[in-house]
Protein backbone atom coordinates (compact mmCIF):
# COMPACT_ATOMS: atom_id res chain seq x y z
CA UNK A 1 0.00 0.00 0.00
CA UNK A 2 1.32 3.68 -0.65
CA UNK A 3 0.31 7.02 1.12
CA UNK A 4 -2.13 9.19 -0.46
CA UNK A 5 -0.22 11.75 -1.73
CA UNK A 6 -1.44 14.64 -0.61
CA UNK A 7 1.19 16.74 1.04
CA UNK A 8 4.17 18.32 -1.11
CA UNK A 9 7.60 16.64 1.06
CA UNK A 10 10.92 17.88 1.50
CA UNK A 11 13.24 14.90 1.07
CA UNK A 12 14.04 14.95 4.91
CA UNK A 13 13.32 12.34 7.14
CA UNK A 14 13.52 13.74 10.69
CA UNK A 15 13.92 11.43 13.21
CA UNK A 16 14.71 13.38 16.89
CA UNK A 17 14.47 16.40 18.14
CA UNK A 18 15.39 18.31 21.57
CA UNK A 19 14.47 22.08 22.37
CA UNK A 20 14.61 24.24 19.03
CA UNK A 21 16.73 21.58 17.17
CA UNK A 22 15.73 18.58 15.02
CA UNK A 23 18.00 15.90 13.10
CA UNK A 24 17.28 14.04 10.02
CA UNK A 25 18.37 10.17 9.30
CA UNK A 26 22.23 11.49 7.93
CA UNK A 27 22.61 13.07 11.34
CA UNK A 28 22.12 16.41 10.10
CA UNK A 29 21.08 19.16 12.66
CA UNK A 30 17.87 21.62 11.70
CA UNK A 31 17.38 25.05 13.60
CA UNK A 32 13.51 24.84 13.61
CA UNK A 33 11.85 28.17 13.30
CA UNK A 34 8.25 26.24 12.09
CA UNK A 35 7.34 24.50 14.78
CA UNK A 36 6.19 21.64 12.81
CA UNK A 37 3.09 24.11 12.00
CA UNK A 38 2.99 25.82 15.44
CA UNK A 39 2.88 22.99 17.70
CA UNK A 40 6.26 22.54 19.08
CA UNK A 41 5.37 24.68 22.36
CA UNK A 42 7.71 24.30 24.82
CA UNK A 43 10.50 22.54 22.70
CA UNK A 44 10.86 19.46 20.92
CA UNK A 45 11.36 15.74 23.63
CA UNK A 46 10.99 18.41 26.60
CA UNK A 47 12.40 16.22 29.34
CA UNK A 48 9.14 16.79 31.77
CA UNK A 49 6.83 15.96 28.79
CA UNK A 50 8.60 12.88 28.26
CA UNK A 51 9.08 12.04 31.57
CA UNK A 52 4.94 12.70 32.15
CA UNK A 53 3.97 10.92 29.01
CA UNK A 54 6.20 7.69 29.97
CA UNK A 55 4.99 7.78 33.62
CA UNK A 56 1.35 7.55 32.08
CA UNK A 57 2.32 5.07 29.63
CA UNK A 58 3.08 2.82 32.19
CA UNK A 59 0.19 3.22 34.11
CA UNK A 60 -2.94 3.69 31.86
CA UNK A 61 -3.03 5.02 28.03
CA UNK A 62 -7.11 5.10 27.68
CA UNK A 63 -9.81 4.63 29.22
CA UNK A 64 -13.51 6.20 27.69
CA UNK A 65 -15.58 9.31 28.70
CA UNK A 66 -18.11 6.92 30.70
CA UNK A 67 -15.58 7.32 34.05
CA UNK A 68 -14.00 10.09 35.83
CA UNK A 69 -11.10 11.14 34.78
CA UNK A 70 -8.76 13.21 37.18
CA UNK A 71 -6.62 14.16 34.38
CA UNK A 72 -8.96 16.58 32.97
CA UNK A 73 -10.07 17.65 36.19
CA UNK A 74 -6.39 18.53 36.53
CA UNK A 75 -6.06 19.96 33.08
CA UNK A 76 -8.93 22.17 33.32
CA UNK A 77 -7.83 23.53 36.60
CA UNK A 78 -4.45 24.73 35.20
CA UNK A 79 -5.60 25.89 32.38
CA UNK A 80 -8.11 27.72 33.44
CA UNK A 81 -5.63 29.74 36.08
CA UNK A 82 -2.76 30.20 33.26
CA UNK A 83 -5.08 31.43 30.51
CA UNK A 84 -7.05 33.54 33.09
CA UNK A 85 -10.56 31.65 32.18
CA UNK A 86 -11.00 29.92 35.19
CA UNK A 87 -14.40 30.78 35.44
CA UNK A 88 -14.89 29.12 32.05
CA UNK A 89 -15.61 25.57 30.83
CA UNK A 90 -13.85 22.99 29.05
CA UNK A 91 -14.58 20.30 26.03
CA UNK A 92 -11.76 18.18 25.24
CA UNK A 93 -11.49 16.49 21.24
CA UNK A 94 -8.41 15.64 19.43
CA UNK A 95 -7.61 18.70 17.02
CA UNK A 96 -8.16 22.25 15.85
CA UNK A 97 -10.76 21.72 12.89
CA UNK A 98 -12.57 19.58 16.17
CA UNK A 99 -12.53 22.07 18.32
CA UNK A 100 -14.19 24.60 16.02
CA UNK A 101 -16.61 22.38 14.73
CA UNK A 102 -17.37 21.51 18.17
CA UNK A 103 -17.76 25.41 19.13
CA UNK A 104 -19.78 26.47 15.87
CA UNK A 105 -22.27 23.42 16.98
CA UNK A 106 -22.28 24.29 20.54
CA UNK A 107 -23.33 27.87 19.58
CA UNK A 108 -25.84 26.89 17.22
CA UNK A 109 -27.42 24.49 20.02
CA UNK A 110 -27.43 27.90 21.92
CA UNK A 111 -29.11 30.43 19.91
CA UNK A 112 -30.87 27.81 17.37
CA UNK A 113 -29.30 29.31 14.24
CA UNK A 114 -27.23 28.38 11.73
CA UNK A 115 -25.65 30.85 9.90
CA UNK A 116 -21.86 31.50 10.30
CA UNK A 117 -19.54 35.13 9.86
CA UNK A 118 -15.90 34.19 9.14
CA UNK A 119 -13.04 36.25 7.52
CA UNK A 120 -11.21 36.32 4.09
CA UNK A 121 -7.90 34.65 4.48
CA UNK A 122 -9.03 32.41 7.72
CA UNK A 123 -8.17 28.73 7.93
CA UNK A 124 -10.28 27.02 10.56
CA UNK A 125 -9.34 23.32 9.49
CA UNK A 126 -10.57 20.39 7.60
CA UNK A 127 -13.74 19.23 8.96
CA UNK A 128 -16.95 19.64 7.07
CA UNK A 129 -18.19 22.67 8.81
CA UNK A 130 -14.48 24.67 9.26
CA UNK A 131 -14.05 24.37 5.63
CA UNK A 132 -17.70 25.72 4.75
CA UNK A 133 -16.40 29.00 6.01
CA UNK A 134 -13.56 29.47 4.75
CA UNK A 135 -13.25 31.51 0.83
CA UNK A 136 -10.77 28.95 -0.49
CA UNK A 137 -12.50 27.14 -2.61
CA UNK A 138 -9.96 24.65 -3.06
CA UNK A 139 -10.32 22.77 -0.20
CA UNK A 140 -14.48 22.81 -0.02
CA UNK A 141 -15.85 19.87 -1.46
CA UNK A 142 -19.47 19.65 -2.79
CA UNK A 143 -20.43 17.79 0.09
CA UNK A 144 -19.04 20.20 2.48
CA UNK A 145 -20.90 23.36 0.85
CA UNK A 146 -22.77 25.64 3.17
CA UNK A 147 -25.07 27.99 1.58
CA UNK A 148 -25.75 30.11 4.75
CA UNK A 149 -22.13 30.95 5.46
CA UNK A 150 -20.85 34.60 5.21
CA UNK A 151 -16.82 35.29 4.42
CA UNK A 152 -16.46 39.34 5.31
CA UNK A 153 -13.34 41.74 5.36
CA UNK A 154 -11.58 41.68 8.23
CA UNK A 155 -11.60 44.60 10.17
CA UNK A 156 -14.67 45.73 8.99
CA UNK A 157 -17.16 46.62 11.60
CA UNK A 158 -19.81 48.29 9.22
CA UNK A 159 -20.15 45.02 7.31
CA UNK A 160 -20.14 43.21 10.35
CA UNK A 161 -23.13 45.09 11.77
CA UNK A 162 -25.06 45.18 8.58
CA UNK A 163 -25.01 41.55 8.75
CA UNK A 164 -25.49 40.69 12.32
CA UNK A 165 -28.47 43.15 12.21
CA UNK A 166 -30.54 40.63 9.54
CA UNK A 167 -30.93 38.43 13.36
CA UNK A 168 -29.96 35.11 11.67
CA UNK A 169 -26.65 34.97 12.87
CA UNK A 170 -25.57 31.97 14.88
CA UNK A 171 -21.77 32.74 15.74
CA UNK A 172 -19.22 35.27 14.48
CA UNK A 173 -15.25 32.99 14.55
CA UNK A 174 -12.83 34.66 14.02
CA UNK A 175 -8.68 33.37 14.47
CA UNK A 176 -6.89 35.88 17.78
CA UNK A 177 -4.09 36.08 14.57
CA UNK A 178 -4.38 34.95 11.11
CA UNK A 179 -1.70 32.09 10.35
CA UNK A 180 -2.26 30.35 7.59
CA UNK A 181 -3.71 33.39 5.38
CA UNK A 182 -0.24 35.16 6.20
CA UNK A 183 0.09 36.67 9.89
CA UNK A 184 -2.57 39.34 10.13
CA UNK A 185 -3.83 40.25 13.11
CA UNK A 186 -7.54 41.84 14.06
CA UNK A 187 -7.66 45.27 14.86
CA UNK A 188 -8.23 45.46 19.03
CA UNK A 189 -10.94 48.13 17.97
CA UNK A 190 -12.91 45.68 15.71
CA UNK A 191 -12.74 42.65 18.01
CA UNK A 192 -13.81 44.89 20.94
CA UNK A 193 -16.67 45.89 18.48
CA UNK A 194 -17.71 42.73 17.18
CA UNK A 195 -17.98 41.51 21.38
CA UNK A 196 -20.34 44.33 21.60
CA UNK A 197 -22.19 43.29 18.17
CA UNK A 198 -22.68 39.72 19.38
CA UNK A 199 -24.17 40.89 22.42
CA UNK A 200 -26.06 43.11 20.53
CA UNK A 201 -27.63 40.43 18.22
CA UNK A 202 -27.28 37.34 20.23
CA UNK A 203 -24.23 35.82 18.09
CA UNK A 204 -21.79 33.73 19.65
CA UNK A 205 -17.99 34.96 19.66
CA UNK A 206 -15.76 32.27 18.66
CA UNK A 207 -12.01 33.18 18.95
CA UNK A 208 -9.87 30.56 17.20
CA UNK A 209 -6.69 30.36 18.94
CA UNK A 210 -5.59 26.58 17.27
CA UNK A 211 -2.59 28.34 15.97
CA UNK A 212 -2.00 31.94 18.11
CA UNK A 213 -3.00 30.16 21.52
CA UNK A 214 -1.09 28.91 24.28
CA UNK A 215 1.66 31.54 24.58
CA UNK A 216 2.14 31.97 21.04
CA UNK A 217 1.62 35.60 20.84
CA UNK A 218 3.40 36.40 24.06
CA UNK A 219 -0.02 36.45 25.44
CA UNK A 220 -1.69 33.33 26.72
CA UNK A 221 -4.45 33.88 24.13
CA UNK A 222 -4.05 36.18 21.11
CA UNK A 223 -7.23 38.31 21.62
CA UNK A 224 -5.76 39.02 25.00
CA UNK A 225 -3.95 42.07 23.69
CA UNK A 226 -7.84 43.69 22.77
CA UNK A 227 -8.90 42.92 26.24
CA UNK A 228 -12.39 41.08 24.83
CA UNK A 229 -13.70 38.22 26.37
CA UNK A 230 -15.10 35.78 23.64
CA UNK A 231 -18.17 33.06 24.63
CA UNK A 232 -16.09 30.26 22.80
CA UNK A 233 -12.21 29.52 22.64
CA UNK A 234 -10.93 27.03 20.85
CA UNK A 235 -7.66 25.16 21.44
CA UNK A 236 -5.24 22.71 19.95
CA UNK A 237 -1.64 22.78 18.38
CA UNK A 238 0.70 23.73 21.15
CA UNK A 239 -1.57 22.47 23.52
CA UNK A 240 -0.04 19.08 23.78
CA UNK A 241 3.38 19.77 22.23
CA UNK A 242 3.13 17.60 19.35
CA UNK A 243 0.44 14.99 21.26
CA UNK A 244 -2.94 15.05 19.54
CA UNK A 245 -5.58 17.00 21.39
CA UNK A 246 -7.61 20.28 20.93
CA UNK A 247 -10.55 21.64 23.16
CA UNK A 248 -12.92 24.85 23.64
CA UNK A 249 -12.71 27.08 26.42
CA UNK A 250 -16.79 28.05 26.80
CA UNK A 251 -18.27 30.38 28.78
CA UNK A 252 -20.20 29.69 31.98
CA UNK A 253 -23.60 31.43 30.56
CA UNK A 254 -23.65 27.66 28.12
CA UNK A 255 -25.50 25.27 30.11
CA UNK A 256 -23.79 21.46 29.20
CA UNK A 257 -26.90 18.84 28.64
CA UNK A 258 -25.60 14.75 28.39
CA UNK A 259 -24.78 14.14 24.96
CA UNK A 260 -24.62 17.14 23.37
CA UNK A 261 -20.94 17.17 22.53
CA UNK A 262 -18.93 14.15 22.19
CA UNK A 263 -15.56 12.10 21.43
CA UNK A 264 -14.31 8.42 21.83
CA UNK A 265 -10.53 9.69 22.15
CA UNK A 266 -10.72 13.41 22.96
CA UNK A 267 -9.11 13.70 26.54
CA UNK A 268 -7.49 10.50 26.94
CA UNK A 269 -5.12 9.83 29.58
CA UNK A 270 -2.28 10.63 27.54
CA UNK A 271 -3.10 13.17 25.49
CA UNK A 272 -3.69 14.90 29.43
CA UNK A 273 -0.95 13.76 30.80
CA UNK A 274 0.76 15.88 27.42
CA UNK A 275 -1.62 18.68 27.99
CA UNK A 276 -0.88 19.09 31.84
CA UNK A 277 2.96 18.74 31.08
CA UNK A 278 2.86 21.66 28.70
CA UNK A 279 0.72 23.87 30.95
CA UNK A 280 3.17 23.12 33.53
CA UNK A 281 6.23 23.75 31.47
CA UNK A 282 5.15 26.98 30.25
CA UNK A 283 4.51 28.37 33.62
CA UNK A 284 7.54 26.94 34.87
CA UNK A 285 9.86 28.18 32.52
CA UNK A 286 7.89 31.92 31.71
CA UNK A 287 7.96 30.58 28.11
CA UNK A 288 4.86 33.29 27.34
CA UNK A 289 6.89 36.13 28.67
CA UNK A 290 9.83 34.55 26.64
CA UNK A 291 7.74 34.71 23.34
CA UNK A 292 6.92 38.04 23.88
CA UNK A 293 10.23 39.30 24.24
CA UNK A 294 12.08 36.94 21.47
CA UNK A 295 9.60 37.76 18.80
CA UNK A 296 10.21 41.51 19.44
CA UNK A 297 13.59 41.05 19.28
CA UNK A 298 12.98 38.89 15.84
CA UNK A 299 10.58 41.57 14.25
CA UNK A 300 12.61 44.27 15.67
CA UNK A 301 15.91 43.01 13.31
CA UNK A 302 13.58 41.78 10.66
CA UNK A 303 12.59 45.33 9.86
CA UNK A 304 16.14 46.41 9.63
CA UNK A 305 16.79 44.16 6.14
CA UNK A 306 15.77 46.54 3.08
CA UNK A 307 14.26 43.13 1.33
CA UNK A 308 11.53 42.74 3.81
CA UNK A 309 8.30 44.91 2.75
CA UNK A 310 7.21 44.36 6.04
CA UNK A 311 7.61 41.74 9.61
CA UNK A 312 4.74 41.60 11.44
CA UNK A 313 2.92 39.35 14.14
CA UNK A 314 3.27 39.18 18.01
CA UNK A 315 5.24 36.96 19.89
CA UNK A 316 6.85 33.97 18.11
CA UNK A 317 4.32 34.34 15.61
CA UNK A 318 5.44 36.25 12.85
CA UNK A 319 4.99 36.70 9.08
CA UNK A 320 7.76 38.53 6.75
CA UNK A 321 6.74 39.60 3.47
CA UNK A 322 8.71 40.29 0.56
CA UNK A 323 7.61 42.02 -3.10
CA UNK A 324 8.10 38.77 -4.28
CA UNK A 325 7.39 34.78 -3.84
CA UNK A 326 8.76 33.46 -0.31
CA UNK A 327 9.36 29.77 -1.42
CA UNK A 328 13.08 30.65 -3.16
CA UNK A 329 14.41 32.08 0.39
CA UNK A 330 12.70 29.40 2.48
CA UNK A 331 14.12 26.70 0.17
CA UNK A 332 17.97 28.03 0.53
CA UNK A 333 17.47 28.66 4.17
CA UNK A 334 16.27 24.63 4.32
CA UNK A 335 18.89 23.34 2.38
CA UNK A 336 21.77 25.32 2.53
CA UNK A 337 21.06 26.86 5.80
CA UNK A 338 19.64 23.89 7.76
CA UNK A 339 16.35 25.89 9.08
CA UNK A 340 13.08 25.34 8.78
CA UNK A 341 10.78 28.25 8.31
CA UNK A 342 6.63 28.01 7.06
CA UNK A 343 4.61 29.02 4.35
CA UNK A 344 1.22 30.71 4.19
CA UNK A 345 -0.98 30.89 1.20
CA UNK A 346 0.06 34.63 0.77
CA UNK A 347 3.08 33.77 -1.83
CA UNK A 348 5.08 36.18 -0.61
CA UNK A 349 4.79 35.43 3.01
CA UNK A 350 7.06 33.44 5.15
CA UNK A 351 5.67 32.75 8.72
CA UNK A 352 8.77 32.26 12.17
CA UNK A 353 6.19 29.36 13.94
CA UNK A 354 9.29 28.23 16.29
CA UNK A 355 9.26 26.24 20.06
CA UNK A 356 8.13 29.01 22.28
CA UNK A 357 11.18 28.26 24.36
CA UNK A 358 13.84 30.11 21.06
CA UNK A 359 16.31 32.16 22.62
CA UNK A 360 17.64 35.17 21.77
CA UNK A 361 21.01 33.73 20.70
CA UNK A 362 19.16 31.04 18.08
CA UNK A 363 17.18 33.91 17.05
CA UNK A 364 20.23 35.93 16.62
CA UNK A 365 21.77 32.72 14.76
CA UNK A 366 18.62 32.66 12.62
CA UNK A 367 19.03 36.06 11.51
CA UNK A 368 22.27 35.97 10.75
CA UNK A 369 21.25 32.57 8.04
CA UNK A 370 18.28 35.23 7.03
CA UNK A 371 20.75 37.68 6.14
CA UNK A 372 22.78 35.28 4.68
CA UNK A 373 20.06 34.32 2.21
CA UNK A 374 18.34 37.31 1.19
CA UNK A 375 21.54 39.55 0.62
CA UNK A 376 22.57 37.16 -2.00
CA UNK A 377 18.69 36.61 -3.19
CA UNK A 378 17.94 39.31 -6.09
CA UNK A 379 14.96 40.87 -4.75
N1 LIG B 1 -7.57 26.75 13.17
C1 LIG B 1 -6.41 27.37 12.88
C2 LIG B 1 -6.28 28.83 13.15
C3 LIG B 1 -5.35 26.65 12.33
O1 LIG B 1 -4.21 27.28 12.02
C4 LIG B 1 -5.51 25.27 12.09
C5 LIG B 1 -4.42 24.48 11.50
O2 LIG B 1 -3.51 24.97 10.90
C6 LIG B 1 -6.73 24.66 12.42
C7 LIG B 1 -7.73 25.44 12.98
C8 LIG B 1 -6.94 23.20 12.20
O3 LIG B 1 -6.27 22.46 13.14
P1 LIG B 1 -6.04 20.89 12.91
O4 LIG B 1 -5.14 20.75 11.74
O5 LIG B 1 -5.46 20.42 14.21
O6 LIG B 1 -7.38 20.30 12.65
Amino acid sequence: MKLFDVYPLFNINIVKGDGVWVWDDQGEKYLDLYGGHAVISIGHNHPHFTEKLSDQLNKLTFYSNSVINKLQEELAVKLGALSGYDDYFLFLCNSGAEANENALKLASFHNGRAKVISFKKCFHGRTSLAVAITDNKNIIAPVNAKEDAVVLELNNAELLEQELNKGDVCAVIVEGIQGVGGIHTPDPEFLRTARALCDKYDAVLILDEVQSGYGRSGKFFAHQYADVKPDIISVAKGMGNGFPIGGILIHPKFTPKHGMLGTTFGGNHLACAAGIAVLEVLKLQNLIENAAETGRFLIENLKKFPQVKEARGAGLMIGIEFETPAAEIRKELLFEHKVFTGSSTEKNVMRLLPPLSLGKGEAALFLEKFGQVVNKQRI
